[in-house]
């Protein structure tokens, strides 16, 4: 376990209670001090025949203290430790602990818990199963990386609120227990006892409570707010997660992409990542042209080329299509024919006709092509493709043929999976993606879905296509991306009762439906809304990705799985029968155990 302090910036010496010091800030300074210290016994070595060695931790570090071998101790008891500080007999220093100069002396040892057999290792690099950790997540957190991760969080958490405070923002809750409103997610219901029948939901978001707040006149407000979304669990997904939502009066997008260009910043450098430079931006159209998708993750190149124009009065049917995309594969070498193949097999899968591969190999004159569909090629196409791409000897030209958004996601997605391991690890690459569609599509019902959320502001110039061509209106949306993931998103709202209405009414909301749901917020703006615009996005992906961790699991103390089961609690748990009769329900009976 290593033993540098995890909590630098707080002053360890000001240990009090049943302790006078944190074991972490003993040093040689401290040599010949009397010392009381409180801990988890991590390990106790036999040393020579009287003695043994105990290693005490706390949050802070480890220090090691000798003991008479009469003392009983196992790993994990609870003890307070009154010693001398002295300095390691020469040799014995461990220069990988922070405490590694000192010992204790001369010690008396109070066992304030016993503890049973911990059902796994708590040394950090021990590799335990997750649903083990769970279970245990009391003594998982104990460890050295888990305490990492959550204090590193709350340094985050912090900063973003520093920042928050020094922009001019006002930290406003708002309530759990609220109502439906159509961000998209499936809503958690509590049903209400007092009114039996009836039932609040849980917040998707602070959404409308923020444009509410901005109608109230609070001009910047921020919360570092829980959201509950019943939603299938995915590794970057819980049902609560924690963003950082904010909602301003009288700003433009410019001036909601720069207050969160603060916080992000104060963020990464809380956990130790300097962010230099301004983040970037990039459109939602170039963003899907160059890397066929809206999270680009611009640590590697590799950008999709358009070849629609080589192949036009092509004779193969494969590239006779609206659109035509090529990437060119990093390390081609690796692309044996089978690989090749199951490329093609994933192409298909992700709703592509078909891919088609070209490999490039020296000809008599010049570069040739090798393909499936060599010999349909003419020169000049082979020649235009090469040029297009610039290739050179080895590398394996990918090619999707479809409509331009199917190209662009199908190889976009290629792109991710032949180019993951090429991006640094280390390297944090933030990029905004704006002017998203209003629109992502159309429903079975005929329906269009916004590609946010209903309260965005489509793009002034693109107002009169509303009615004649809706999927083309550009939205005033924008999104945070770092390192190919979502951290966020945000729009300029709508602030006027007649623009909402239109888009509900274009969304296939009834006036009934709009004024039974969004009555109190349509209502609002009709006294006064100024224009207002926010943002939104995700504390517990930031965390995990600024520590390096894959899984949100790992920066959330206590997470569900990925079936949405407390294992530690056993929650959700049968609840008595009583207890429906008091909120008036029944539960029917199950035929499976859906859990
Ligand atoms: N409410 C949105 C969300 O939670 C963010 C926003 O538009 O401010 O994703």
């Amino acid at each position: 376990m290593e033993s540098k302090p995890v909590m630098e910036s707080t002053s360890l010496v000001d240990a009090k209670g049943l302790r006078d010091r944190y074991v972490g800030s003993l040093r040689s300074d401290d040599v010949g001090k009397r010392v009381t210290v409180c801990g988890w016994v991590a390990r106790v070595r036999e040393h020579g025949e009287h003695l043994v060695f105990v290693d005490v931790r706390d949050y802070s570090g480890i220090v090691q203290v000798v003991a008479h071998s009469s003392v009983e101790l196992r790993s994990e008891f609870v003890v307070r430790v009154a010693g001398t500080v002295a300095k390691r007999p020469e040799g014995t220093d461990n220069s990988s602990l922070a405490t590694g100069e000192i010992e204790l002396t001369d010690t008396a040892i109070e066992v304030l818990s016993e503890a049973e057999p911990s059902p796994f290792s708590l040394q950090d690099r021990a590799e335990i199963d997750e649903a083990t950790r769970l279970r245990f997540r009391f003594l998982d957190l104990r460890r050295e990386r888990m305490q990492q991760n959550i204090r590193v969080r709350a340094k985050i958490n912090s900063a973003i609120r520093a920042s928050m405070e020094r922009q001019g923002f006002t930290e406003i809750e708002t309530p759990l227990l609220w109502t439906p409103t159509p961000e998209g997610a499936r809503e958690f219901v509590v049903p209400s006892r007092l009114h039996l029948g009836s039932s609040y939901v849980l917040p998707q978001s602070p959404q409308l409570a923020k444009q509410l707040l901005m109608v109230a006149g609070f001009d910047r407000y921020y919360q570092i707010a829980r959201c509950l979304r019943d939603e299938d669990l995915r590794a970057d997904r819980q049902f609560e997660f924690t963003q950082l939502d904010l909602e301003a009066s009288f700003v433009t997008q410019r001036d909601v992409m720069s207050f969160i260009s603060d916080a992000v910043t104060a963020a990464s450098q809380a956990a130790g990542i300097p962010l230099e430079g301004e983040i970037g931006a990039i459109t939602w159209k170039d963003a899907m042209d160059r890397f066929g998708v809206d999270k680009p993750d611009m640590r590697y190149g590799n950008e999709l080329i358009d070849v629609t124009s080589v192949f036009a009065g092509t004779s193969i049917r494969a590239l006779s299509a609206p659109c035509l995309k090529a990437l060119v594969a990093p390390n081609p070498s690796s692309l044996t024919r089978s690989r090749l193949d199951n490329l093609v097999d994933r192409a298909k899968s992700l709703g592509a006709k078909g891919l088609l591969w070209l490999r490039v190999i020296p000809g008599s004159d010049g570069l040739q092509l090798e393909s499936p569909v060599s010999k349909f090629l003419t020169e000049d196409e082979s020649k235009n493709l090469v040029a297009a791409t610039n290739v050179s000897d080895g590398d394996v030209i990918l090619i999707v043929g479809d409509e331009w958004q199917k190209a662009c996601e199908v190889l976009g997605q290629l792109r991710i999976d032949l180019g993951r391991n090429q991006a640094n690890p280390g390297e944090f690459r933030y990029v905004w993606v704006i002017d998203f569609p209003l629109f992502e599509g159309i429903d079975e019902e005929g329906r269009l879905v916004s590609t946010h959320h209903p309260f965005t502001m489509p793009n002034q110039e693109d107002f009169d296509k509303l009615a004649s061509d809706p999927l083309s209106v550009r939205s005033q949306s924008y999104d945070l991306v770092l390192n190919g993931w979502e951290l966020g998103s945000g729009s300029i709202r709508i602030h006027r009762g007649d623009i909402q209405s239109r888009i509900f009414s274009l969304l296939g909301v009834t006036e009934e439906e709009a004024s039974n749901r969004f009555g109190f917020l349509l209502e609002a703006f009709k006294y006064g809304a100024p224009p207002h615009g926010g943002f939104a996005f995700g504390i517990d992906r930031l965390t995990a990705l600024l520590v390096g961790e894959e899984n949100i699991r790992e920066v959330i103390a206590f997470p569900k799985t990925q079936s949405g089961s407390d294992l530690m609690t056993g929650a959700p748990k049968q609840i008595e029968a009583k207890v429906w009769d008091l909120l008036g329900l029944s539960v029917k009976p199950q035929k499976k155990d859906l859990s």
